[in-house]
């Protein structure tokens, strides 16, 4: 069985053995005469109509909340033993995080005491379900009465009214949903990044691992039963967290500071990137820089980076009131449409870099169109608006026919560079980055950058714009530059 794990303790293998009884038999294993859970198919009326499957809307599904803050979420599964539950409520108050525990029914009954020290030390409480069973796996009815049997428990013994619910592995279907929005809950939860085996390795890797992993609007998932290393894990996500300058914040003040993402089709300019056949006579535009009336020049971005390395450029950009052009890889905003948001709040222009960063002459145009217009669709969608229509060739590549396909979609412009460092080689250092950028701009470059992770630019980045401002230059977004509308 695989929740058996080795170096269990003896009352985790009792409380499994007592859980196997409570599924077989379908009687209610708690103390006290508590009647949590009522055996046999009888639902009573306040369950609802006969137990048919509720017939209004289904309650959201909620896996990350759409939001440029820096803020994410910190939340638990289960219910540890009290002595676990006390030092991990220790731990967090010396974090100040306030978190979110999704408390499983049965365990808030046998010890309500625990659920309460939660509550009082400020943090939510949720809806975990009735007990280990996989909902997926059982009919409306049951799935129904175990969320409500829950709602109302934590809601006796708390005074919280739970509003939301996750299974236990966090898998849901539409049951699941209707079943939630029948017992007034506004959202059935799974998480951004789960992190329930994750204690296999070094505090070192997981420190790395979960730096890499932390999004705005995200929700962490992290296990309090059969976990020891619960305890120890919420200082190196503390420190996780706060490296790239983000804070944990409950669930539902996550949720209420998230926005509604307007559907693809309903944002204007959606479509003007599209396939077009007829790309054998199309007109492009080749630019590499802008035509140096002024000492205006580009700072432009490409790829794609994790919160890290992305939110640590913004912030350097903002600090010296800079505004840039960020071509984007858009496999990475499909994940995390959240931090390509933020680029374009940070005032910024966001672009059209592929969709997955193909060499584009190796493609057939059929190829190339369908990656510029799927960038353009995911990047519209995570951004909630149209992007600049400038197209950049990975690795700068291109020729005249792929040229033509690139164009004939709606991208005219081939925003191609004149400065450029090879600052995405790990082995260029910073000082090098620095100096090749000061020796080669002139009015109107345009600088190629990346924000990839564990390159050198991050540090660069300072020492190129005070050496660029000292020569008198001044930054502008890349259509700025070519006089194009942003
Ligand atoms: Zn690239």
């Amino acid at each position: 069985m695989a929740i058996v794990k080795a170096g269990m303790h003896k009352w985790q293998l009792s409380l499994i053995a007592l859980l196997l009884v409570f599924f077989l038999t379908g009687c209610s294993i708690l103390q006290g005469g508590k009647d949590v859970e009522k055996s046999g198919p009888a639902v009573t009326a306040e369950e609802g109509a006969g137990g048919e499957v509720y017939a209004g809307e289904k309650s959201k599904a909620v896996s990350f909340v759409y939001t440029a803050q820096k803020v994410l979420t910190l939340t638990f599964n289960g219910m540890g033993d009290d002595k676990t539950m006390n030092e991990l409520l220790d731990e967090l108050d010396k974090y100040h995080i306030k978190a979110t525990f999704f408390l499983p029914g049965n365990r808030v009954a046998e010890e309500p005491e625990i659920a309460r020290e939660i509550v009082a030390r400020g943090h939510d409480v949720e809806n975990n379900t009735l007990n280990r069973a996989d909902l997926t796996q059982v009919s409306y009815q049951e799935a129904h009465k175990k969320i409500q049997r829950t709602s109302q428990i934590i809601e006796k013994e708390t005074g919280v009214k739970p509003r939301y619910v996750r299974t236990r592995s966090g898998a849901f279907n539409d049951d699941i949903r209707l079943a939630a929005a029948q017992c007034g809950l506004e959202a059935v939860i799974s998480y951004s990044l789960n992190l329930q085996d994750w204690h296999k390795d070094s505090s070192q890797v997981v420190s790395g691992f979960v730096r890499k992993h932390v999004t705005r609007g995200g929700i962490i998932a992290l296990n309090t039963e059969d976990n020891p290393q619960v305890v120890a894990d919420i200082a190196i996500i503390a420190k996780a967290v706060s490296e790239v300058g983000y804070k944990l914040i409950p669930l539902s003040k996550l949720v209420a500071i998230g926005s509604e993402r307007k559907p693809l089709e309903t944002i204007p300019g959606y479509d003007a990137a599209q396939i077009n056949p007829d790309f054998k006579k199309a007109e492009y535009d080749l630019v590499y820089k802008g035509n140096g009336d002024k000492k205006e020049i580009s700072l432009t971005f490409d790829d794609w980076g994790t919160d890290y390395t992305v939110t640590k450029i913004l912030d350097i950009l903002e600090q010296y009131s800079i505004k840039s052009s960020f071509f984007l890889r858009a496999n990475g905003p499909e994940k995390n449409p959240n931090l390509a948001r933020a680029i374009l709040e940070a005032g910024h222009e966001v672009a059209n870099h592929t969709y997955s960063h193909p060499v584009i002459t190796t493609l057939t145009p059929e190829q190339l169109q369908d990656e510029v217009v799927k960038a353009h669709q995911i990047i519209t969608e995570a951004i909630q608006q149209k992007p600049a229509m400038l197209f950049r060739p990975p690795t700068g590549a291109f020729d005249e026919a792929s040229a033509q396909a690139v164009a004939a979609t709606g991208y005219r412009t081939i925003a191609m560079y004149d400065v450029t460092t090879y600052d995405w080689d790990t082995s260029k250092k910073a000082e090098d980055i620095v100096r090749e950028i000061i020796e080669n701009t002139e009015n109107g470059s345009v600088i190629l950058l990346h924000m990839l992770d564990d390159i050198h630019t991050i540090e660069a980045l300072p020492a190129a714009i005070e050496g660029l401002k000292s020569k008198g230059y001044t930054f502008v977004t890349m259509s700025k530059l070519l006089g194009m509308e942003p």
